[in-house]
């Protein structure tokens, strides 16, 4: 039995507006496959062609409109987006499966860096620099770019496009933004909440379609300047090749497979609550989940018992329940993945709980996945190295700090990292030596990602200050006030010698 249908539209233009082709897909909830979110535009290159230009179009008037009034609109947002933060968590919930109160939480990220970008409005600091010259005034100054191309994925299907675009609005930019397959009614919904803000026409365009089609007709376009994608690093490896035809700025923010680092000194039961929340909050689908678990031999059987224990009594089911603690994971071929990892897991390591697939108890008209421990998993088996994106943690048992050090470092990614002690020298120890964007201390590895190092990205970092000097460029201006030629470096040495 099909719930509910919706046929939604492209926004181009400020018009909403069916894909040239007239093609179409269906959003369907990852936890009753019955029900249909909605049926989505299947777009293709022409599509993107025609919100690029209306971005283009867009960008002189938006670029040239003072940043505190841009700011302004930005603030309006933040409240419209406060107002019906309940209807985009429940909408988030249904499409993409996570429990309501982390949906909350997602959404409340956006309406934040909406208020927090707003602000940013009021500054937009460049600099003034002493010049060397006498008579000269020498300051940087931020310009717009152009138009942006934002790609984002289904796991934080409003906070991330806010992430993106509230920076890149507040420079001056204008956007087309591509939302995961997975997730498009958030991002049509969380656009629509936008323009009833205030946002001009042609300042943010949504197509919606697959990533071969619209995210590599994004990406190719000569006339997008910026690229900020997150996703799974295969994608950014790949559009970062192809966006180099056309020299495009790219920010990837990509995947991760983070350890909590658990000491003979911890408090053990802040470390199982904290690891409960970083595996299997989210179902695992975080690019910041703790999917390793590096603990200390003296503890470990105490923790893993203790572990077992809580994951037993967790509840699987629709994240709309207020009694379930894990939602279903995105789609069945997630499930056929993890599945996979769980039968490699099972030759490389010792399960401790779950392993399967979840169909019992009304779930299977749904994509579950058991809650899943692997322990005495070695540091280079492929379930402690390869990100599964799904609820399945590996236990590492460890001795010594160094061997601690080695593991934590010894995957291609380094996104968050976390260590739970009461030594205060270890834990600056740990923020020196883990290689990662992201350091904890006595918390998970859970919370809003700015970016990582290695396979995790290629340096950017978002959300903060830095966010405004990735969708910003920056211009040197000189005043010569000296009413006659000064040749820096050059006259610069004479007036040194006139001096000696
Ligand atoms: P994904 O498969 O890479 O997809 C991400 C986005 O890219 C989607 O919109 C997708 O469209 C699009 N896409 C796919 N192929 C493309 C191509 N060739 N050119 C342009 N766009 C393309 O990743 P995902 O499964 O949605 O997300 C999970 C991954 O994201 C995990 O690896 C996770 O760690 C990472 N992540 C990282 C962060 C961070 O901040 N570091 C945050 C969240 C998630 P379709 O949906 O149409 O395929």
């Amino acid at each position: 039995m099909t719930i509910a249908t919706h046929t939604y539209q492209n926004l181009i233009g400020g018009r909403w507006v069916d894909a040239r082709s007239g093609a179409t897909f269906d959003s369907v909830s990852p936890a009753n496959h019955d029900d249909v979110i909605g049926t989505f535009p299947a777009s293709g290159a022409a599509d993107v062609d025609a919100a690029v230009e209306a971005a283009r179009a867009a960008f002189p008037a938006w670029s040239l409109m003072p940043a505190p009034k841009r700011g302004e609109i930005l603030f309006k947002v933040a409240r419209i987006l406060a107002e019906h933060k309940e209807e985009l968590s429940r909408l988030m919930t249904r499409e993409m499966g996570k429990v309501l109160t982390e949906s909350r939480g997602d959404v409340q990220e956006a309406i934040d860096v909406a208020y927090y970008m707003a602000g940013e409005g009021r500054r937009l600091f460049g600099q003034t620099v002493p010049s060397e010259m006498p008579d000269k005034f020498a300051m940087a100054i931020r310009r717009p770019i152009g138009v942006v191309g934002i790609i984002t994925p289904w796991n934080f299907p409003i906070a991330i496009p806010g992430w993106k675009l509230f920076p890149a609005l507040i420079c001056g930019n204008t956007a087309v933004m591509k939302p995961a397959s997975d997730t498009p009614a958030c991002m049509v919904r969380f656009i629509e909440l936008l323009m009833e803000g205030g946002i001009p026409d042609g300042v943010v365009n949504v197509v919606t379609g697959s990533g071969g089609e619209v995210g590599n007709a994004i990406v190719e376009h000569p006339d997008v300047r910026v690229i900020s994608f997150t996703g799974h690093t295969d994608t950014g490896v790949e559009i970062s090749r192809r966006a180099a035809e056309t020299l495009k700025r790219v920010s990837l923010e990509l995947g991760g497979k983070n350890p909590i680092v658990i000491w003979e000194d911890a408090d053990l039961d802040l470390a199982l609550d904290s690891a409960v929340w970083s595996a299997f909050g989210t179902s695992g689908q975080r690019c910041t989940a703790a999917s390793r678990l590096i603990v200390h031999r003296s503890v470990h059987d105490q923790f893993v018992e203790a572990l077992r224990k809580r994951v037993a009594g967790l509840v699987l089911g629709d994240g709309l329940d207020e009694k379930t603690d894990v939602g279903p994971v995105i789609n069945d071929k997630a499930v056929e993945r993890i599945a996979a990892y769980a039968a490699i897991g099972r030759n490389e390591a010792d399960l401790v709980i779950g392993g399967e697939a979840a169909r019992d108890g009304g779930l299977d008209k749904g994509s579950f996945f058991q809650p899943t421990i692997f322990t005495e998993v070695k540091p280079d088996a492929r379930i402690a190295m390869e990100e599964i994106f799904g609820p399945v943690t590996s236990v590492i048992p460890v001795e010594t700090w160094e061997e601690t050090v080695r593991i934590v470092n010894s995957v291609k990614y380094g996104l968050s990292t976390s260590l739970f002690t009461r030594d205060i020298n270890l834990a600056f120890r740990s923020i020196r030596d883990f290689d990662s964007g992201l350091g904890y201390v006595n918390h998970g590895t859970i919370g809003a990602p700015f970016g990582g190092t290695k396979a995790t990205g290629n340096g950017h970092r978002e959300v903060g200050q830095t966010a405004l000097d990735f969708f910003s460029e920056w211009k040197s201006v000189y005043i010569d006030y000296s009413g006659k030629l000064q040749r820096a470096q050059i006259d610069m040495e004479f007036i040194d010698q006139e001096q000696v």
